[in-house]
Protein backbone atom coordinates (compact mmCIF):
# COMPACT_ATOMS: atom_id res chain seq x y z
CA UNK A 1 0.00 0.00 0.00
CA UNK A 2 1.21 3.42 -1.27
CA UNK A 3 0.39 6.51 0.66
CA UNK A 4 -0.12 7.93 -3.25
CA UNK A 5 -3.23 4.76 -3.34
CA UNK A 6 -5.13 6.93 -0.54
CA UNK A 7 -7.49 8.69 -1.00
CA UNK A 8 -7.18 12.34 0.73
CA UNK A 9 -5.54 12.02 3.99
CA UNK A 10 -2.54 14.53 2.89
CA UNK A 11 -2.44 16.39 6.43
CA UNK A 12 -1.82 12.75 8.03
CA UNK A 13 0.37 11.14 5.65
CA UNK A 14 2.77 14.36 6.26
CA UNK A 15 2.57 13.81 9.85
CA UNK A 16 3.58 10.42 9.61
CA UNK A 17 6.36 11.23 7.19
CA UNK A 18 7.90 13.64 9.48
CA UNK A 19 7.99 10.86 12.42
CA UNK A 20 10.25 8.86 9.76
CA UNK A 21 12.28 11.40 8.33
CA UNK A 22 13.17 13.16 11.94
CA UNK A 23 13.50 9.20 13.14
CA UNK A 24 10.88 9.83 16.12
CA UNK A 25 8.92 6.70 15.33
CA UNK A 26 6.23 5.88 18.76
CA UNK A 27 6.54 2.78 19.34
CA UNK A 28 2.76 2.55 19.48
CA UNK A 29 -0.09 4.85 17.47
CA UNK A 30 -4.04 4.53 17.25
CA UNK A 31 -5.54 5.60 14.25
CA UNK A 32 -9.16 6.86 14.98
CA UNK A 33 -11.91 7.90 12.58
CA UNK A 34 -15.51 7.40 11.24
CA UNK A 35 -15.73 3.61 9.06
CA UNK A 36 -14.70 4.12 5.42
CA UNK A 37 -12.07 7.14 5.97
CA UNK A 38 -8.88 4.31 5.19
CA UNK A 39 -7.28 3.91 8.55
CA UNK A 40 -6.36 0.55 7.66
CA UNK A 41 -4.94 1.71 4.24
CA UNK A 42 -3.13 4.12 5.61
CA UNK A 43 -1.70 2.55 8.77
CA UNK A 44 -0.46 -0.22 6.36
CA UNK A 45 1.15 2.08 3.84
CA UNK A 46 2.80 3.75 7.27
CA UNK A 47 4.23 0.28 8.21
CA UNK A 48 5.52 0.03 4.52
CA UNK A 49 6.77 3.42 4.23
CA UNK A 50 8.89 2.69 7.41
CA UNK A 51 10.33 -0.94 6.49
CA UNK A 52 10.79 0.43 2.70
CA UNK A 53 14.39 0.04 2.00
CA UNK A 54 14.56 2.95 -0.87
CA UNK A 55 11.60 5.40 0.29
CA UNK A 56 11.84 8.57 -1.05
CA UNK A 57 10.50 11.88 0.81
CA UNK A 58 7.49 11.38 0.12
CA UNK A 59 6.67 7.69 -0.48
CA UNK A 60 7.62 4.57 -0.45
CA UNK A 61 9.61 2.64 -3.36
CA UNK A 62 7.28 -0.21 -4.05
CA UNK A 63 9.55 -2.30 -5.36
CA UNK A 64 12.17 -3.44 -2.87
CA UNK A 65 12.04 -6.75 -1.67
CA UNK A 66 10.44 -5.11 1.68
CA UNK A 67 8.00 -3.43 -0.59
CA UNK A 68 7.43 -6.79 -2.38
CA UNK A 69 6.22 -9.09 1.00
CA UNK A 70 3.84 -5.78 1.65
CA UNK A 71 2.18 -5.67 -1.46
CA UNK A 72 1.20 -9.17 -0.71
CA UNK A 73 0.35 -7.84 3.06
CA UNK A 74 2.70 -11.37 4.02
CA UNK A 75 6.08 -8.91 5.61
CA UNK A 76 7.19 -11.18 8.19
CA UNK A 77 7.33 -7.70 10.72
CA UNK A 78 3.59 -7.17 9.81
CA UNK A 79 1.46 -8.68 11.95
CA UNK A 80 -2.47 -8.28 11.96
CA UNK A 81 -4.81 -8.72 14.74
CA UNK A 82 -8.56 -8.26 13.76
CA UNK A 83 -12.14 -9.63 15.22
CA UNK A 84 -13.10 -13.35 14.15
CA UNK A 85 -15.93 -15.18 14.74
CA UNK A 86 -15.48 -18.49 15.92
CA UNK A 87 -17.07 -21.44 15.54
CA UNK A 88 -18.43 -23.42 18.09
CA UNK A 89 -16.30 -24.40 20.93
CA UNK A 90 -13.20 -24.42 19.26
CA UNK A 91 -10.16 -22.01 19.96
CA UNK A 92 -9.32 -19.39 17.08
CA UNK A 93 -6.41 -17.07 16.67
CA UNK A 94 -6.66 -14.41 13.67
CA UNK A 95 -3.89 -15.93 11.32
CA UNK A 96 -6.35 -18.82 11.66
CA UNK A 97 -8.33 -15.72 8.91
CA UNK A 98 -4.73 -14.38 7.88
CA UNK A 99 -5.32 -15.57 4.32
CA UNK A 100 -9.37 -14.14 3.82
CA UNK A 101 -7.98 -11.03 5.60
CA UNK A 102 -4.98 -10.44 3.20
CA UNK A 103 -7.74 -11.03 0.44
CA UNK A 104 -10.16 -8.84 1.69
CA UNK A 105 -7.50 -5.97 1.82
CA UNK A 106 -6.17 -6.00 -1.24
CA UNK A 107 -9.27 -6.26 -2.99
CA UNK A 108 -11.57 -4.34 -0.93
CA UNK A 109 -9.26 -1.55 0.99
CA UNK A 110 -12.46 0.44 2.22
CA UNK A 111 -14.19 -2.01 4.52
CA UNK A 112 -16.62 -2.12 7.54
CA UNK A 113 -16.15 -4.65 9.98
CA UNK A 114 -19.94 -5.99 8.75
CA UNK A 115 -18.64 -6.46 5.57
CA UNK A 116 -15.59 -8.63 6.90
CA UNK A 117 -17.92 -10.70 9.17
CA UNK A 118 -20.03 -11.49 6.25
CA UNK A 119 -17.19 -12.44 4.10
CA UNK A 120 -15.94 -14.99 6.70
CA UNK A 121 -19.54 -16.25 8.10
CA UNK A 122 -22.60 -16.79 6.20
CA UNK A 123 -25.02 -15.29 9.25
CA UNK A 124 -25.33 -12.71 10.46
CA UNK A 125 -22.66 -13.19 13.41
CA UNK A 126 -20.73 -10.99 15.65
CA UNK A 127 -17.03 -11.46 15.59
CA UNK A 128 -14.82 -10.23 18.20
CA UNK A 129 -11.17 -10.48 19.42
CA UNK A 130 -10.84 -13.25 22.18
CA UNK A 131 -8.63 -13.34 24.89
CA UNK A 132 -6.10 -15.75 23.84
CA UNK A 133 -5.11 -13.51 21.22
CA UNK A 134 -2.82 -11.64 23.77
CA UNK A 135 -0.44 -15.00 24.22
CA UNK A 136 -0.18 -15.00 20.33
CA UNK A 137 0.71 -11.39 20.22
CA UNK A 138 3.39 -11.78 23.16
CA UNK A 139 4.83 -14.98 21.08
CA UNK A 140 5.12 -12.92 17.85
CA UNK A 141 6.95 -10.00 19.76
CA UNK A 142 9.14 -12.43 20.99
CA UNK A 143 9.99 -14.06 17.39
CA UNK A 144 12.68 -11.89 17.11
CA UNK A 145 15.09 -9.22 18.89
CA UNK A 146 15.29 -6.37 17.18
CA UNK A 147 18.49 -4.43 16.49
CA UNK A 148 18.93 -3.79 20.31
CA UNK A 149 20.91 -6.40 22.70
CA UNK A 150 18.57 -6.00 25.46
CA UNK A 151 14.80 -6.18 25.40
CA UNK A 152 13.14 -4.24 28.14
CA UNK A 153 9.76 -4.79 29.20
CA UNK A 154 7.93 -1.96 31.06
CA UNK A 155 5.45 -3.36 33.61
CA UNK A 156 2.92 -1.87 35.74
CA UNK A 157 2.89 -2.16 39.62
CA UNK A 158 1.98 -5.24 41.20
CA UNK A 159 1.18 -9.03 40.48
CA UNK A 160 -1.64 -9.15 38.29
CA UNK A 161 -2.38 -10.44 34.93
CA UNK A 162 0.45 -9.23 33.33
CA UNK A 163 3.03 -10.09 34.79
CA UNK A 164 1.74 -14.10 35.02
CA UNK A 165 1.05 -14.05 31.37
CA UNK A 166 4.32 -12.43 30.68
CA UNK A 167 6.56 -15.27 32.61
CA UNK A 168 4.24 -17.68 31.40
CA UNK A 169 5.07 -16.47 27.76
CA UNK A 170 8.99 -15.68 27.98
CA UNK A 171 12.28 -17.31 30.22
CA UNK A 172 12.75 -13.94 31.44
CA UNK A 173 16.29 -13.16 32.23
CA UNK A 174 15.58 -10.80 35.21
CA UNK A 175 13.39 -8.65 36.59
CA UNK A 176 14.25 -4.75 37.96
CA UNK A 177 12.27 -3.53 40.87
CA UNK A 178 11.62 0.34 40.84
CA UNK A 179 10.17 2.24 43.74
CA UNK A 180 9.96 5.41 45.21
CA UNK A 181 11.20 5.72 49.43
CA UNK A 182 7.53 5.85 50.65
CA UNK A 183 5.93 2.71 52.98
CA UNK A 184 3.56 2.05 50.42
CA UNK A 185 5.37 1.97 47.40
CA UNK A 186 7.81 -0.08 49.38
CA UNK A 187 4.71 -2.62 50.04
CA UNK A 188 4.14 -3.10 46.20
CA UNK A 189 8.06 -4.00 45.46
CA UNK A 190 8.28 -6.23 48.27
CA UNK A 191 5.19 -8.20 46.67
CA UNK A 192 6.64 -7.66 42.89
CA UNK A 193 9.54 -8.90 44.38
CA UNK A 194 8.12 -11.82 46.07
CA UNK A 195 6.26 -12.68 42.75
CA UNK A 196 9.17 -13.04 40.58
CA UNK A 197 11.72 -14.42 43.25
CA UNK A 198 8.58 -17.51 44.29
CA UNK A 199 9.26 -20.86 44.03
CA UNK A 200 6.67 -21.39 40.98
CA UNK A 201 7.67 -18.49 38.84
CA UNK A 202 11.62 -18.04 39.61
CA UNK A 203 13.05 -15.29 37.59
CA UNK A 204 15.82 -13.74 39.35
CA UNK A 205 15.64 -10.44 40.95
CA UNK A 206 18.99 -8.48 39.09
CA UNK A 207 18.10 -5.59 41.49
CA UNK A 208 15.98 -2.48 42.88
CA UNK A 209 16.10 1.07 41.57
CA UNK A 210 15.18 3.79 44.42
CA UNK A 211 13.47 6.64 41.99
CA UNK A 212 12.21 10.13 43.47
CA UNK A 213 14.97 9.39 45.99
CA UNK A 214 15.33 13.09 46.57
CA UNK A 215 13.82 16.09 45.12
CA UNK A 216 16.50 18.73 44.11
CA UNK A 217 15.42 22.17 42.85
CA UNK A 218 17.30 23.41 39.64
CA UNK A 219 18.56 26.79 41.65
CA UNK A 220 19.89 24.74 44.27
CA UNK A 221 21.78 21.96 42.81
CA UNK A 222 23.24 21.17 46.51
CA UNK A 223 20.35 20.21 48.18
CA UNK A 224 18.37 17.62 48.88
CA UNK A 225 14.66 17.11 50.26
CA UNK A 226 13.79 13.85 51.17
CA UNK A 227 10.00 14.12 49.95
CA UNK A 228 9.14 10.46 49.92
CA UNK A 229 11.23 9.62 53.32
CA UNK A 230 15.07 8.77 53.19
CA UNK A 231 16.87 5.94 51.67
CA UNK A 232 13.05 3.44 51.77
CA UNK A 233 14.47 1.42 48.53
CA UNK A 234 17.95 0.92 50.07
CA UNK A 235 16.85 -0.55 53.13
CA UNK A 236 14.26 -2.97 51.67
CA UNK A 237 17.58 -4.07 49.49
CA UNK A 238 19.73 -4.41 52.55
CA UNK A 239 16.37 -6.63 54.16
CA UNK A 240 15.93 -8.48 51.35
CA UNK A 241 19.74 -8.73 50.63
CA UNK A 242 19.14 -7.71 46.70
CA UNK A 243 21.32 -4.78 45.19
CA UNK A 244 20.37 -1.90 45.12
CA UNK A 245 20.85 -0.30 41.40
CA UNK A 246 20.71 3.47 41.99
CA UNK A 247 19.05 6.26 43.30
CA UNK A 248 17.41 8.55 40.56
CA UNK A 249 16.53 11.95 42.30
CA UNK A 250 13.40 13.82 41.46
CA UNK A 251 14.68 16.70 39.03
CA UNK A 252 12.25 18.99 36.92
CA UNK A 253 14.84 18.35 33.99
CA UNK A 254 13.87 14.48 33.62
CA UNK A 255 9.94 15.39 33.54
CA UNK A 256 10.48 18.00 31.07
CA UNK A 257 12.66 15.77 29.00
CA UNK A 258 10.18 13.22 29.11
CA UNK A 259 7.42 15.51 27.60
CA UNK A 260 9.70 17.05 25.03
CA UNK A 261 10.99 13.26 23.73
CA UNK A 262 14.50 14.01 24.86
CA UNK A 263 15.67 11.76 27.59
CA UNK A 264 17.90 13.26 29.80
CA UNK A 265 20.55 10.74 29.89
CA UNK A 266 21.51 12.53 26.46
CA UNK A 267 23.18 15.55 28.27
CA UNK A 268 26.00 13.38 29.46
CA UNK A 269 27.53 15.93 31.49
CA UNK A 270 24.77 16.68 34.07
CA UNK A 271 24.52 14.93 37.51
CA UNK A 272 20.81 13.51 36.63
CA UNK A 273 22.41 11.92 33.12
CA UNK A 274 25.17 10.31 35.39
CA UNK A 275 22.57 8.67 37.56
CA UNK A 276 21.27 7.50 34.46
CA UNK A 277 24.52 6.29 33.02
CA UNK A 278 25.49 4.34 35.88
CA UNK A 279 22.32 2.82 36.85
CA UNK A 280 22.64 1.47 33.03
CA UNK A 281 26.32 0.16 33.47
CA UNK A 282 24.95 -1.55 36.92
CA UNK A 283 22.10 -3.38 35.05
CA UNK A 284 24.44 -4.76 32.30
CA UNK A 285 26.74 -6.15 35.08
CA UNK A 286 23.89 -7.47 36.88
CA UNK A 287 22.65 -9.13 33.24
CA UNK A 288 26.25 -10.73 32.64
CA UNK A 289 26.45 -11.79 36.00
CA UNK A 290 23.37 -13.67 36.63
CA UNK A 291 23.87 -15.42 33.06
CA UNK A 292 27.64 -16.42 34.39
CA UNK A 293 26.17 -17.82 37.46
CA UNK A 294 22.90 -19.14 36.86
CA UNK A 295 20.44 -21.65 34.17
CA UNK A 296 18.43 -19.71 31.65
CA UNK A 297 14.99 -18.63 32.96
CA UNK A 298 12.46 -21.00 31.96
CA UNK A 299 9.01 -20.47 31.18
CA UNK A 300 5.91 -21.25 34.04
CA UNK A 301 4.05 -23.69 32.99
CA UNK A 302 0.62 -23.34 32.63
CA UNK A 303 -1.75 -25.90 34.02
CA UNK A 304 -5.17 -25.71 32.82
ZN1 LIG B 1 10.35 -0.13 -0.95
Amino acid sequence: MLFSEIIGQQEIKNQLIRTVSEQRIPHAQLFRGVEGTGKLPLAIAYAQYICCENRTATDSCGVCPSCLKFNKLAHPDLHFVFPVIKPQSKTVVCDDFIADFRKMVISETYFGVNQWFAYIADDKKQGMIYANESEEIMRKLNLKTYEAEYKIMDLPPGTGDIHLTLVQTLGITGAVVVTTPQDVALADARKGINMFTGEKVNVPVLGLIENMAWFTPSELPENRYYIFGKDGGKKLCEELNIPLLGQIPLVQSIREGGDNGQPVAENTDTITATAFTDLARKVVERVNFRNENQAPTEMVKMIR
